[in-house]
Order: structure tokens, then C-alpha cells, then sequence
């Protein structure tokens, strides 16, 4: 088979065969294909897309390239979330434990943050000693025996992506449904869990700018899901703002254990509860919406979701001591507070603005070889439609960088929009899958 017979075909906007499709997958894992033929076949599905059935392929030969992670021995249900990625998304810290505690086995395989999006992995990482490059034995063995495993994603899952990604990046061929979603998917099918849920982001703070785009995407990505044999389903949710009142990796861990605890509700808590339903009905675990929610609410209330986090904390070597005294968590020297210049409501906060700052702030990577600040970050005073009077606090600003003080001032006072009257709820959700 000539390879350029490959990109030919793709490039007259063709249909590429199972075989064809095999190949250039097993020839990316390999390396036996030159990248500029690679980037080549890449460009063409960028511009000439693909079929559902291409789709599909395509993902399965990506998810089959690499070590496929069996969790068949786990008695239970295997349940796995994803988020496209978003600004104060600290979903999976509160969602696992509560899925967890409700009987759902939450294996999890997370990614690190990478731009203004954060990633669970930085947030976990904050804590002192806590093992997050499982080798697989110990990912299933723990996620059988307390419900619950988060680790960093092994290396040798779906190598073809990672080939793949890297020529993406490169060669301006990242925005592409077809490829976007075989990557996710790929990785989540080799992740192996029976029952997916994504979460897709939409909006200035997300990958997907639009809600078509978003749709489209998650769309395609239950599609794939199904295609592939497993319970599927994706919520489209909204990206504009942050979903959660903290932006910063220490800062993070801590909002989403005070939710565990109890003591903080709003949007972070409210989408938590949203999609651990949609995973527990998909699970059968609950029979309704509601029945689900109520379980979780139950295991906030008498310790279990906390209970589960901490196990979890312990059989990963970590400090399970941060649970109860933060101060043991990397923080920051400096901190200063910004104020409103005026009095109103707040009509929008702007997800990308303070994503923006908290890499200036040091929270955040702009390229992956980027160390971090896991004390750094940013906590929000003030939510949407808020009233907030002139000189009120809006933010905190939690820095050990020096000489980036007016920036980031100004990004997150930027972020604050003000109207005269109380403007619309935003809706938490435009799309659901059900
Ligand atoms: N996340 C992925 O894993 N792959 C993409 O292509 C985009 C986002």
C-alpha cells in the first residue's frame, strides 16, 4: 500500500478503507511512516473530515495501538467522566468521591493542565507525597478495593495519538471533529471503564467556542461510544464563566474538599451533581435523576464521599493530613485583593481573562515542559448577578512571582463585566445527550 495513495484518496475527499486506516494508524505507532506524510493525511481529514464509520475506525485502531487497560476483574461498575477542559472545573475531585461512595468503581486515568485549562492531576499533585504514575496492576488493584483511583495517564495508552497530537499542534490541524474526537476517545476507550460520560465544555474559557461546535463534538464523541460497546452519554456546559469560585491547583483541591465536606455549595457542586446522576442512571445504580442526586447529597452529609476521598489520598502514599489542616498545602507569600471600580451587578466574569491570569500568576504551563506553582491562583468574592458596590472585593490574588502584579490586576478586573440590572441566569447546561 503506497502512502500516497492514502493522502491522495483523503485529499479528493474519498472514503478510506478499514485497511487504510489501520495502517496509517499502526505506521504513526511505530514510526515506520516519515511525519511530513503523516501531517499530510493529517491536513486532508482536516479539510475533507471523515465518515461516522471512518470516525469510529480511526478510534479504534488509535485506542488499539497501545496497552488497553482491562478492568473486567473489578467486580462493580466502571464508570469514567471527561471535561474537555475549562477554567475552576474541579468536577472530578467532587464528583469521584461522591460516585464512588454512591457504588460506582471510579477508575480514572486524568491529564495535566495545559493553558488556562487546569488539570486534575496539578490539583492532586499538590499534595505532599501522593503517587499519580500508577503502573496499571496497582490502578486496577485500587480501584477494585476502595472505588475509587486517580492517576496520570500511562504512557503507553493509545501511542498513536500522542503521535498524532504533536503533528496536530504543528501543523494548525487541532480543530478538527474528526480528530479531536478519535484522540479523546481513543484514550478513553483504552482507559477501559464501561459507563463514559463528557463533559463538554462551551464558551470564551473552553476549547469549543460555540455551542454547535460543542455539540457537533459530543455528538460525534457518543457516537464513537456507542460504536465501541460502551454505556455513553455527553452534556454541553457552559464555559463563559468559571464554574468554580477558585482558580489555581492548592487552591482548587481546597474548594472541592470543603464541597465534600459540606460547607460550599453553587455551580461547582450543582454540574458535580448533574453529571454524577447521568453516571449512576448509566451505571444503574439509581432509577432516577432525582434518586441519584439525593444519594450523593447523602454522602456529603454523613462523611462517605470525604471518606472515600481520603482512602484514596492514603493508598496513593499521600498526606491524608491536608484534609483537615490546608495550611499544609503549598501556598503563596504574596496576595493582594482587587476591588470594583463601580457598583452593579455582575453580568459576566470572563473565563478566558482569569485562565489568562493565573498563568501569569504561575498556576498554569504554556507549553507542557512548564513547571508550576501549585500554591498560586486566584479566589473569586463576587458570582454572577451578584450586586457588588464600588471598592467591594471581587478577588484575591495568591502569587510568589514578582513584577506581574499590574497584569494580572488587570486581567482579572477586565474579567468583571457590570450591568444596571440583575442580568439572566446563565444556564449551567445547553445539551444533553439523555
Ligand atoms: N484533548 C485531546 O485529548 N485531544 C484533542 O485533540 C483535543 C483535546
Amino acid at each position: 500500500m503506497l502512502f500516497q495513495d492514502i493522502i491522495a484518496k483523503k485529499r479528493n475527499g474519498e472514503i478510506l478503507s478499514k485497511k487504510e486506516i489501520s495502517h496509517f494508524v499502526k505506521g504513526a505507532a511505530q514510526g515506520t511512516i516519515p511525519d511530513y506524510q503523516l501531517s499530510a493525511l493529517l491536513m486532508a481529514i482536516f479539510l475533507r473530515g471523515m465518515t461516522k464509520e471512518e470516525t469510529l475506525t480511526l478510534t479504534l485502531e488509535m485506542a488499539a495501538s497501545g496497552e488497553q487497560c482491562d478492568l473486567s476483574a473489578i467486580s462493580g461498575v466502571t464508570v469514567d467522566k471527561h471535561s474537555s477542559g475549562g477554567v475552576a472545573d474541579t468536577v472530578t475531585l467532587v464528583l469521584a468521591p461522591m460516585l464512588a461512595a454512591c457504588g460506582a468503581v471510579v477508575a480514572k486515568m486524568s491529564g495535566r493542565g495545559l493553558g488556562f485549562s487546569g488539570g486534575t492531576i496539578d490539583k492532586l499533585e499538590s499534595i505532599s507525597g501522593i503517587q499519580l504514575d500508577l503502573p496499571m496492576e496497582r490502578f486496577i488493584r485500587q480501584s477494585g478495593e476502595i472505588g475509587l483511583c486517580i492517576t496520570g495517564q500511562s504512557a503507553s495508552l493509545a501511542p498513536a495519538d500522542k503521535v498524532f497530537y504533536a503533528l496536530r499542534d504543528a501543523t494548525a490541524t487541532i480543530e478538527s471533529i474528526p480528530l479531536i474526537a478519535s484522540s479523546i476517545m481513543s484514550k478513553k476507550l483504552a482507559a477501559g471503564a464501561q459507563c463514559i460520560l463528557l463533559d463538554v465544555k462551551c464558551g470564551t474559557g473552553a476549547f469549543m467556542k460555540t455551542k454547535e461546535r460543542a455539540l457537533e463534538l459530543a455528538q460525534t464523541m457518543v457516537e464513537i461510544g456507542k460504536g465501541a460497546g460502551r454505556r455513553m452519554e455527553a452534556v454541553v456546559t457552559d464555559m463563559n464563566a468559571p464554574l468554580g469560585q477558585t482558580i489555581g491547583n492548592s487552591l482548587e483541591l481546597i474548594e472541592a474538599i470543603e464541597t465534600l465536606k459540606g460547607k460550599r455549595r453553587g455551580r461547582l457542586l450543582e454540574l458535580s451533581l448533574l453529571l454524577g446522576s447521568r453516571l449512576l442512571l448509566l451505571a444503574e445504580l439509581c432509577r432516577t435523576e432525582q434518586e441519584g442526586k439525593t444519594l450523593m447529597e447523602a454522602s456529603i452529609a454523613d462523611g462517605t464521599a470525604l471518606g472515600k476521598l481520603r482512602a484514596m489520598i492514603a493508598a496513593q502514599d499521600g498526606d491524608v493530613r491536608v484534609l483537615d489542616d490546608y495550611a499544609l498545602l503549598p501556598h503563596c507569600r504574596s496576595s493582594f485583593e482587587i476591588t470594583a471600580d463601580q457598583s452593579g451587578y455582575i453580568g459576566r466574569i470572563q473565563a478566558d481573562q482569569l485562565g489568562k491570569a493565573s498563568l501569569a500568576l504561575g498556576a498554569g504551563r504554556s507549553v507542557k515542559t512548564d513547571t508550576i506553582d501549585y500554591g498560586a491562583g486566584i479566589i473569586l468574592h463576587a458570582g454572577l448577578g451578584d450586586f457588588a458596590n464600588k471598592g467591594q472585593a471581587l478577588a484575591t490574588i495568591y502569587t510568589n512571582r514578582t513584577g506581574i502584579e499590574a497584569e494580572a490586576a488587570s486581567l482579572v478586573k477586565n474579567a468583571f463585566h457590570f450591568e444596571k440590572i440583575a442580568p439572566a441566569e446563565v444556564p449551567l447546561y445547553y445539551y444533553d445527550s439523555k
